[in-house]
């Protein structure tokens, strides 16, 4: 098994991380990039044996993750073979906590996994800590915690260290679905979380091209468990989509920074549009929700009129999308239907904001018109 010698240390700050970690040793002729792997099995008797178990491209990705997340990560699939590997650790009829406002994805598992009597689910606001705590306590099935912070789309934020100090006081293990923070804004395991969930389609790969998700724990009990549910389930990821994603993580400090920036400025430019009903920034990261006036038809046409700007789901690519979330049958209902999530990219702010500015004009205009 090629090895990567070049651990980082731990006192490397994140921006070096990114760029160093998980690199073949400096050795004459070496790649500077670990190849591609494929294989599905190798010569007995190593720590591999079959292409299920363990591949190294995995494990390069897998260790600049950890490295940044304080912890150690498996890569898997897709975020959501991510999130049902953790669901698969609460036992028969335990009950999970979890934002009303989670991906519609986890919700939808939930439900699902609720309706075949595998698990109990209650949807919370996870903004309100005291409510949060008060399920928790009210339900003696409850084995874990479910935080999404900013939750998606509605952009709210949770008191991880609050929630997670509350949650083993009882006994309640606690995950974080990071996606939207990403390491490098938030390290939810020096918060007090067991697991950290990665939709790494998302910001780690950053370029809308792979599917990946991953997750990230310090207890080797747990990462035992989580890596054996990988293992026997099989949602394993492809060598090349883990490559993808491992050099999407070299830029990830410097594609959020400018996402970020960006991101900042259009949600204060947003705020001042007549045809904007609210903003909701929580003052860092690269995605803004804008509720426009006048609900559905205005967002729909806020989708149709830009150029620039892709009118497509997901989030975290370069290259700045946005949708209307209610478009989506699966989207809890106390979203508002005229919510737009922006996933703002690195482009040019002015070229962003002038795509923007013409379509919410033509959305504007069609209100008052009524056309
Ligand atoms: C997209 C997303 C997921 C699911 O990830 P996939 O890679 O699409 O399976 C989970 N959580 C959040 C917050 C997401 O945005």
């Amino acid at each position: 098994m090629p090895s990567s010698t070049n651990r980082p240390t731990p006192d490397l700050r994140p921006a070096t991380i990114t760029v160093t970690g998980g690199r073949p040793a400096h050795e004459p002729d070496a790649p500077l990039n670990h190849p591609i792997t494929m294989a599905s099995t190798y010569v007995a008797t190593g720590d591999l044996e079959y292409g299920r178990y363990g591949n190294p491209t995995w494990a390069a990705f897998e260790e600049v993750l950890g490295s940044l997340e304080g912890g150690r990560a498996l890569a898997y699939a897709s975020g959501m073979a991510a999130v049902t590997t953790v669901l698969d650790l609460v036992g028969q009829g335990g009950s999970v906590v979890a934002p009303r406002h989670s991906y519609s994805g986890t919700v939808m598992v939930l439900a699902d996994l609720e309706a075949r009597g595998r698990l109990r689910s209650r949807l919370v606001d996870i903004a309100d800590t005291e409510a949060v705590v008060a399920a928790m306590k009210d339900d003696e099935d409850c084995a874990l915690l479910w935080i999404e912070s900013p939750t998606n789309p509605a952009l709210e934020l949770a008191d991880i260290p609050a929630l997670a100090d509350a949650a083993h006081e009882l006994g309640i293990r606690v995950v974080v679905d990071n996606t939207f923070a990403t390491p490098l804004l938030q390290q939810p395991l020096s918060l007090g979380a067991d697991i950290v969930v990665h939709s790494a389609t998302k910001y780690l790969a950053g370029h809308s091209d792979v599917q990946l998700g991953a997750l990230v724990t310090s207890d080797d009990e747990v990462l035992d468990a989580l890596k054996s549910r990988r293992d026997l389930v099989g949602a394993v990821p492809g060598p090349f989509e883990t490559w993808l994603a491992l050099r999407g993580l070299r830029t990830l400090h410097v594609r959020l920074d400018r996402a970020q920036a960006n991101a900042a400025e259009l949600a204060r430019r947003l705020g001042e549009h007549p045809a904007v009903e609210e903003v909701r920034y929580p003052g860092w990261g690269g995605i803004v929700a804008a509720v426009l006036a006048g609900g559905a038809e205005p967002a729909d046409r806020l989708g149709r009129g830009v150029r620039l700007w892709v009118h497509a789901t997901s989030l975290g690519g370069v290259e700045s999308t946005l949708e209307r979330r209610r478009r989506w049958k699966a989207e809890a209902q106390t979203i508002p239907e005229g919510l737009v999530r922006l996933s703002v990219g690195i482009e040019d702010v002015e070229d962003l904001w002038a795509d923007l500015e013409q379509a919410l004009d033509g959305a504007a205009l069609a209100r008052q018109t009524g056309r």
